[in-house]
């Protein structure tokens, strides 16, 4: 079943609305595995939105329309459709109750131009609007299949996932459906490296990773009959990249990576404090980005100059002078400064270059040390990142995250 989208509206051709009912439609179609190959934007003349169902009807099998339904005058969308099948419009008794109901209610006259929207076109069904006045109309016809909706986005979005989709069930030949994993701890090169063979050759299902604030996403989507058969045919895919991404897959759909381990700390009772240099409070602003963390977050310190971390946190000027504060000797006695002055669990700290000035050979931008102390143990993890600024200490952030979780 392939469909076309006509957007009819004078003020989409001069560019004064954009064109979001056209974007609404083209992704539920796609999700319901209707084929759209052509999309129109007509303005509200006769002569040419005859000329663009003529043209529409004759590439596609279905016509989802959008706008010109109201009771003014150039408000012919109908009219034309009409007159396109070379039928007639007929009074739909129960949109015209609703018209007058709603009149009534609010003590305003009604005209003919209202009742004007009542009417559909012969041999078609009324679409309710539960929003506004006009109803939509369905009509089926020579083995062509025409929806007419309203162009206000609030009206035509419930009268298409209402009123529409069960009724497009019928022309699609199944659904699309997805399964999303979330990736932390490496880039979109290296999980492309990893899983390049199953990406060349994917067909159904599909394998599409993208990035999104330094974490990657891969999204798995087949087609099938039902949600069912879908997910049979992503299992065995879905296995064979969890066990090849197994150390950085730390979620699947809509979560997050503050989501994820907010729980986990939570789950286990573990109290945290963090100690940021580089990342200059990114890491605790994402933790709080978690409702509930209140309960094992202690506190979160930016230490940024090397009095701080002295100060603040315990950091021995012997280690700076020798090793300087981007350092993992550093690093580590940061975490563990934080983590015992208020007798946390787990401390975690970050220290690193993220330029883009202040690199030398030996410390270049990107090196960045993250530190952690848990439960008495001192650990720490070395990166060697690239990218500017931000984009270094974003991935740091993510990183720390990550590395927590695991
Ligand atoms: P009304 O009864 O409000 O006149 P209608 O079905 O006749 O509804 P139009 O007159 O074509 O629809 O458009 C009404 C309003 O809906 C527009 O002014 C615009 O705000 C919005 N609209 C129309 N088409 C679109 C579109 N394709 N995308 C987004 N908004 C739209
Ligand atoms: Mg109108």
């Amino acid at each position: 079943m392939i469909c076309e989208i006509i957007s009819i509206g004078t003020e989409l051709l001069l560019g004064d609305i954009v064109n979001t009912n056209a974007q609404y439609l083209a992704k539920r179609l796609k999700d319901l595995g209707i084929f759209v190959y052509f999309q129109t934007v007509v303005g509200d003349n006769e002569k040419r939105l005859l000329e663009a169902f003529d043209i529409a009807f004759k590439r596609s099998d279905m016509v989802i329309t959008t706008g010109g339904l109201g009771p003014t005058q150039d408000d012919l969308s109908k009219e034309v459709a009409a007159k396109y099948f070379n039928k007639g419009l007929i009074l739909d008794f129960n949109s015209l109750k609703k018209i007058e109901e709603h009149f009534l209610r609010r003590n305003l006259p009604i005209n003919d131009a209202i009742k004007k929207q009542a009417y559909i076109i012969e041999g078609g069904e009324a679409l309710l609007n539960d929003f506004g006045t006009a109803p939509g109309i369905y009509l089926e016809d020579k083995g062509k299949v025409l929806f007419m909706l309203p162009g206000p986005p609030k009206e035509m979005i419930p009268m298409f996932e209402n009123q529409v989709m069960p009724r497009l069930l019928k022309y699609s030949k199944g659904i699309l459906y997805s399964k999303v994993l979330k990736i932390a701890g490496i880039g979109e090169s290296y999980v492309e490296e990893k899983i390049r063979d199953l990406i060349e050759n994917q067909s159904n299902p599909t394998i599409a990773p993208y990035v999104k604030e330094g974490e990657v996403t891969l999204r798995i989507t087949a087609s099938a009959k039902n949600q069912k058969e879908a997910e049979k045919l992503i299992y065995p895919i879905e296995a064979e990249i969890r066990n090849r991404l197994k150390d950085f897959i730390y979620g699947e759909g809509e979560t997050n990576l503050e989501e994820v381990l907010g729980n986990l700390l939570i789950k286990n009772n573990l109290k945290i404090a963090v100690a940021e240099s580089c990342t200059g409070g990114m890491l605790i602003s994402r933790l709080v980005n978690f409702a509930g963390i209140s309960s094992v977050l202690l506190e979160g310190v930016v230490t940024y100059s090397n009095e701080s971390k002295i100060k603040r946190l315990g950091v021995k000027e012997e280690t700076l002078k020798k090793y300087g504060a981007v350092s993992k000797e550093c690093a580590i006695e940061m975490a563990k400064g934080v983590a015992l002055s208020l007798g946390a669990d787990i401390g975690i700290s970050t220290t690193g270059i993220a330029g883009p000035s202040g690199g030398t050979d030996k410390k270049p931008v990107g090196l960045v040390y993250i530190g952690m102390y848990f439960n008495g143990i001192e650990k720490y993890k070395e990166l060697r990142l690239s990218g500017d600024r931000q984009r270094i200490r974003l991935l740091s952030t993510n990183f720390a995250m990550h590395w927590l979780i695991k």
